[in-house]
């Protein structure tokens, strides 16, 4: 079993997103006053679960735990537990902001999770700060190192650049992830949610620019495309690669301005009510939640909902630099 869209793209890895809550509210993800979701509107661990299983069952061979902050989720080490068992499931991955990873890494990689990303926008703690409302980067550096103790590989760190608050230190945040070992990704901001802090227009950096200040101190040569994008590729997704000369670690750059990557879409995102939607950057959903609480045959209904969502897979997002959100969801809505 293989899951199609109408443009002809299989569909093979579902990110799904636990919660809408954080401990942190990073200036580009939320509005520093958010309402969040009633626990009774967000899934239950048993139906996260029965999700994750019937998209394997579907033929998908990676997942990706997000949210809002997963490590936040009740019950999550649970939840991974029972996906890290799933037969036919390739890649169990997990994207958090670090801060709970030091209690919770040797949970997760003894629970079958095969790789981490952490965000990190910041090596300066009081910027870190301010771009996260109230984080503490020493927590962020801790669970980073708790990771790589925990015996995980290819950690990397995803950063979304922004030029009147971190993109100067791109380079800086380059030779930390260079040093340690990690993989590092460069995010353009996605217009997703109406936040007051910043015009999203007036703080955009394009990946070149990104790249450029990088190559300032690094010879940057590109990562071979067929191998990120190979089935078995470590980082196979919107991102293109390069390698500084000398290091493995990988820099990558995800582009949804200046670079649309909508043709090799692979992917499709659960929120944390149990919506599926079928691209980041378009409306087009289908309700699993209500297939999962009234239908008398839920495990069919879900399976049946989702074959025949792929028909509504949108070709493309349609971003654009405005500052009107084009998406009125947040990110943690979105399971980004
Ligand atoms: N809390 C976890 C974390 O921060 O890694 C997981 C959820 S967070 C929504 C997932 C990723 O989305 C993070 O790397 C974050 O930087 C990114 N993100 C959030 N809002 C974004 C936006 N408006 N544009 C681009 N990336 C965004
Ligand atoms: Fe929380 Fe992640 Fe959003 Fe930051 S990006 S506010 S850590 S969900």
């Amino acid at each position: 079993m293989q899951l199609t869209d109408s443009f002809g793209r299989t569909i093979n890895y579902v990110r799904l997103s636990v919660t809408d809550r954080c401990d942190l509210r990073c200036v580009y993800c939320m509005a520093e006053d958010m309402t969040f979701l009633p626990r009774t509107e967000v899934l239950s661990i048993e139906e996260l679960a029965t999700l994750g299983e019937t998209f394997v069952g579907l033929g998908v061979t990676k997942l990706r735990i997000t949210g809002g902050e997963p490590l936040i989720r009740r019950g999550v080490i649970n939840l991974l537990e029972r996906l890290g068992q799933l037969s036919g499931l390739k890649e169990l991955c997990l994207t958090t902001n670090g801060t709970h990873l030091p209690q919770y890494a040797q949970a997760i990689k003894d629970a079958g999770v095969d790789r981490i990303n952490i965000s990190l926008d910041s090596l300066n703690p009081d910027r870190f700060r301010q771009l996260t409302r109230f984080g503490d980067i020493n927590q962020v550096l801790a669970g980073i190192k708790a990771a790589q103790a925990a015996g995980f590989t290819r950690i990397k760190l995803n950063c979304v650049a922004l030029k009147h608050y971190n993109a100067d230190e791109v380079p800086a945040l380059v030779q930390f992830a260079l040093n340690e070992g990690l993989d590092i990704s460069f995010i353009e901001e996605m217009p997703l949610g109406r936040i007051d802090e910043h015009g999203r227009a007036a703080e955009f950096v394009s990946s070149d620019e990104l790249r450029s200040a990088i190559n300032q101190q690094h010879v940057l040569q590109p990562f071979p495309e067929k191998k990120a994008r190979s089935k078995n590729a470590i980082n196979a997704g919107p991102a293109r690669y390069w390698q500084a000369k000398g290091y493995d670690s990988r820099i990558g750059f995800i582009s949804p301005h200046s670079n649309n990557f909508c043709s090799s879409c692979n992917r499709v995102r659960i929120t944390a009510t149990g919506r599926l939607l079928l691209c980041l950057g378009q409306e087009n959903s289908v309700d699993l939640r209500e297939a999962l609480r009234t239908s008398d045959n839920p495990f069919a209904e879900v399976r049946t909902r989702i074959i025949n969502a792929m028909h509504h897979k949108p070709e493309k997002h349609t971003f654009d630099l405005d500052d009107e959100p084009q998406i009125v969801r947040f990110m943690n809505m979105t399971g980004g």
